[in-house]
C-alpha cells in the first residue's frame, strides 16, 4: 500500500539518521554549511558536524568508484 503523504525527512550527515526537520528545527538540531542546511539527530551529532563540517559535508560528493 503506497503512502506518500509523509514530510519528508532529512539525514543526519554524521550518523546518517533519518530526522525530521521540523523537529530539528524546534530543538535547535540544525546548522548551515556552505548554503545547505543540515539537521541533526541530536546535539552530540550537531556538535561533531560543526567541529568538521568538511568531513561530513563531503561525504555526497565522494566519487563512487
Ligand atoms: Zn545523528
Amino acid at each position: 500500500m503506497p503512502y506518500e503523504a509523509e514530510p519528508m525527512d532529512e539525514v543526519d550527515p554524521v550518523c546518517k539518521m533519518e530526522v525530521d526537520p521540523e523537529q530539528a528545527h524546534d530543538l535547535g538540531l540544525e546548522t548551515e554549511h556552505g548554503g545547505v542546511r543540515y539537521v541533526f539527530c541530536s546535539k552530540a551529532c550537531r556538535a561533531a558536524f560543526v567541529a568538521e563540517p568538511a568531513r561530513y559535508a563531503g561525504v555526497e560528493e565522494r566519487p563512487a568508484l
